[in-house]
This record gives C-alpha cells, sequence and structure tokens, in this order.
C-alpha cells in the first residue's frame, strides 16, 4: 500500500538501527527519503535500500546540534527534494552516568543532541510546513522520559524535554494543519542498547510485560501510523512502544 506517495520524510539519524528502520518503513509504503547523519557516508546503506524499494533518497550530514549545519542541511534538503511533508526527529545519544559523577560536558553532549536537536531541525522545517499548511512532526522520545532511570538523568531530562516540546508545538502549530506528536520507545534492540550487560538485561525484562527487548521496526510502524492517513487526527501525544513498560 503506498500511503505516503509523492511524500518526502527527512529522518534524522537515519544511518542504523531506530532510524533507518523508520526510512524502509516509509520508503515502503511510499516515501521519498532524505537521510541525515553526522556524516553522509553513514547513511550510504540506508539510502541503497530505499532505492532498491524504488524511491528517491538522499544522504545529508549535519550535526542536529549545531544550529548552523542544521540550517545548511534544510535548505539542501529542500533544494533536493523540493519539498518535505515528514520529520521526524530521531538522532540520539547516551552519556550515561550516575548523578554525583556526571560530567557537565556528558550533560550538555545529551541535552544538546537529544532536545535542541530536536528544537533546531524543527525550526529548520517550520516556515516550509507552514508555507504548505501542512506536515507531520514526529519526535523520537524514550520511555526514560516518561518514567526515570538511574544513572540517565542527562538522558531522561532531555526525553522529557521532547516530550514538553513536542506539546508545545503541537498546540502552536495545531491550526496551520500541522500536527507534532512523540514516539516512547522502550528497551529497543540497537548499537544504544547492545552496552546492556547481561544481569542488567535480565533485571529489565522483568519490568517488560510482553517479556522481551523491542525491534526497531515495532518503533518504525508506530511512526508510519502517525505520518500516514490513521494519524491525520492526533496531535500531541506521547505514543509508548515499550512492551508495556509504562501504562
Ligand atoms: P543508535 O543506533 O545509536 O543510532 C543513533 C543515530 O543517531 C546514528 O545514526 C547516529 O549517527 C545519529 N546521531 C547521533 N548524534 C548525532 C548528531 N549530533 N547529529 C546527527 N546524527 C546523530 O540509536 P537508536 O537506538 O537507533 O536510537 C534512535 C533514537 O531512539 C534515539 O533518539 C534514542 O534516544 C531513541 N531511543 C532508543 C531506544 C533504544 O532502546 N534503542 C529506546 C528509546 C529511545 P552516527 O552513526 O554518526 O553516530
Amino acid at each position: 500500500m503506498n500511503e505516503l506517495a509523492q511524500q518526502v520524510a527527512v529522518v534524522t539519524g537515519a544511518g542504523r538501527g531506530i532510524g533507518q528502520a523508520i526510512a524502509l518503513q516509509l520508503a515502503a509504503a511510499g516515501a521519498d527519503i532524505a537521510g541525515v547523519d553526522l556524516q553522509p557516508e553513514s547513511c550510504a546503506e540506508t539510502v541503497a535500500k530505499v532505492q532498491a524499494l524504488g524511491r528517491r533518497a538522499w544522504a545529508f550530514g549535519a550535526n542536529v546540534a549545531d544550529a548552523a549545519s542544521v540550517t545548511a542541511a534544510a535548505e539542501q534538503i529542500l533544494a533536493a527534494a523540493g519539498k518535505v511533508d515528514i520529520l521526524v526527529n530521531n538522532a540520539g545519544i547516551t552519556r550515561d552516568g550516575l548523578l554525583m559523577r556526571m560530567s557537565e560536558a556528558d550533560w550538555d553532549a545529551v541535552l544538546d543532541v537529544n532536545l535542541k536537536g530536536t528544537f533546531l531541525f524543527t525550526k529548520a522545517f517550520t516556515r516550509s510546513f507552514l508555507k504548505q499548511q501542512s506536515g507531520r512532526i514526529i519526535n523520537i522520545a524514550s520511555v526514560i522520559g516518561l518514567i526515570g532511570n538511574a544513572g540517565q538523568c542527562n538522558y531522561g531530562a532531555s526525553k522529557a524535554g521532547v516530550i514538553g516540546f513536542t506539546k508545545s508545538a503541537a498546540r502552536e502549530l495545531a491550526s496551520r494543519g500541522i500536527t507534532v506528536n512523540a514516539i516512547a520507545p522502550g528497551f529497543i534492540e540497537t548499537a544504544m542498547t547492545a552496552k546492556i550487560s547481561p544481569e542488567a538485561r535480565a533485571a529489565l525484562l522483568k519490568q517488560i510485560p510482553l517479556g522481551s527487548l523491542g525491534q526497531p521496526a515495532d518503533v518504525a510502524g508506530a511512526v508510519l501510523f502517525l505520518a500516514g492517513p490513521a494519524g491525520r487526527y492526533l496531535t500531541g501525544q506521547v505514543l509508548s512502544v515499550d512492551g508495556g513498560m509504562a501504562m
């Protein structure tokens, strides 16, 4: 089903993990994809896979935490694709540590990429969304932004911030036909969670009613729902994709 035919989606952090799965599911539904990563080469595999699905695809390099870099990338994306219909703010990092030992640099890095990056990329495309009187903005938050986690004060604050940002932007842009929603994944099998020790993983599984970690495609399915016709009447929402961790 080509429910996103003729649409262009921008996905940050599209080179691997959840971002790549999002890019591929949106492309499978008909969308052309502009993937953004720190280095454009990181998106090469995603671009090849999207093109193999018969869609247009581009790779752009940008640091989502850097305003000048984001502005330049947004201009390049609009020039290449002609328009943008869907923005998925997915790029994110962790720098875990106990509060007492957390450095200012680790706090700043996580807030800059996860929260400021979401602000900068959303701002960069807002004029274009307003002009076309439509747009779907989907921000990847986290269950940690809802329920917290020891050792992740910086990450939890950044993702709670993403949720607050999502709700305020949703109220600001709703009258212009633009929706803004967040997805709060639980623990998903990617490079980000590969570092979890076997002991911590066993403890974690006890907190997940559905009894397993999620897959990147589980998050991508929720993005497709919010980006497609079924998501028309939702805005300012946080959709948990977490096996029931937060309810
Ligand atoms: P991942 O495998 O570590 O991938 C992160 C992606 O973001 C990479 O492509 C990375 O590019 C890119 N990125 C990082 N910093 C960037 C920057 N400053 N500018 C541009 N791109 C940048 O992570 P993931 O697990 O797929 O996570 C994706 C999103 O889901 C994140 O927002 C994360 O917080 C969220 N999330 C993940 C989980 C989970 O369990 N995995 C759970 C809840 C929420 P490089 O390859 O260049 O580093």
